[in-house]
């Protein structure tokens, strides 16, 4: 009992806001996936027909990675402790005052995680888990795997759901972005709230991940973290196919398909070669 609340806490985020995140995403992503299994799919092809199998395929395989890679950007230990961190601070180390322990360049310490994160990137309310040097692979799978599901969500349902709350239109748009209003309003059912609020959820979730894309590829082929991005660093770019190599490892080919199949990172997430050695002396 003991060992499977202390995976709990390990697992589920303790910070309020980023539980709420966390819970709100997992939810959803059940009601997403029942809605267009058990309501949209069946109107459009028959059961067990070629093209009923082939998006319960395409669904599952994109629905399976969002939770495994999800799985993984929360469990990986994105920390230098199973390395042992040296005790005599190296040139472009740095003391933590919090872990008490010398800490590699590019390492920061998150306030929330309570730890020091190798090469890190920023701290994702939805796994309540800062991404990393060793996550950050399955960061981006996730993120391009939601994208993917979100536009096949809106691909597959937008038919079906705009002829049930009154045909393509004025009202129908301001029923799919404000459907609490709407329904309030007596325009809409409960059921047609229902799948306003999913409908205009995956909109929401598709140029939500399309922003966060752009950003993060621009920042992966520039070789930087978020947080060199704002201070304008370039001094790890080591040119677009090695910054992703450093990213996505060397199976890259293959790593998209599940994130357990192996692409090893070059490196330890400890050092790193600057292209230009006299910048960034940010002590
Ligand atoms: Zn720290
Ligand atoms: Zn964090």
């Amino acid at each position: 009992m003991e060992k499977k609340s202390g995976w709990l806490q390990r697992f589920v985020p303790q910070k309020p806001s980023d539980y709420f995140a966390f819970v709100f995403m997992i939810v959803m992503l059940w009601i997403i996936a029942i809605f267009e299994l058990f309501v949209v799919l069946p109107i459009y092809h028959a059961p067990f027909s070629t093209w009923y199998c082939i998006h319960v395929f395409c669904g599952f395989f994109l629905w399976l990675n969002v939770f495994a890679n999800f799985y993984m950007l929360i469990t990986t230990d994105t920390t230098g402790r199973n390395l042992g961190m040296p005790s005599v601070l190296k040139p472009g180390w740095s003391y933590c005052p919090y872990c008490q322990l010398n800490t590699p360049a590019r390492a920061h310490h998150c306030q929330v995680c309570n730890e020091c994160v190798l090469k890190r990137d920023h701290h994702c309310i939805f796994a309540g888990k800062c991404v990393g040097f060793r996550n950050y692979r399955y960061y981006m799978f996730l993120a391009v795997y939601l994208w993917l599901g979100a536009l096949y969500a809106n691909f597959f349902h937008h038919e079906y759901v705009t002829e049930e709350i009154g045909g393509f239109g004025f009202w129908t748009l301001l029923t799919l972005f404000t459907p609490i209003v709407m329904w309030l309003l007596g325009y809409t059912t409960v059921y047609g709230f229902f799948i306003s609020f999913i409908s205009g959820l995956s909109i929401f979730a598709f140029m939500l991940f399309s922003t966060l894309l752009f950003f993060q590829i621009g920042i992966i082929f520039r070789g930087q973290t978020s947080y060199e991005r704002k201070k304008k660093k370039r001094e790890y770019d080591l040119g677009w196919k090695q910054n992703f190599l450093d990213v996505f490892g060397n199976k890259w080919y293959l790593a998209w398909i599940w994130p357990t199949v192996s692409s090893p990172l070059p490196g330890d997430g400890t050092n790193y070669k600057k292209t230009y050695p006299d910048e960034g002396k940010d002590l």
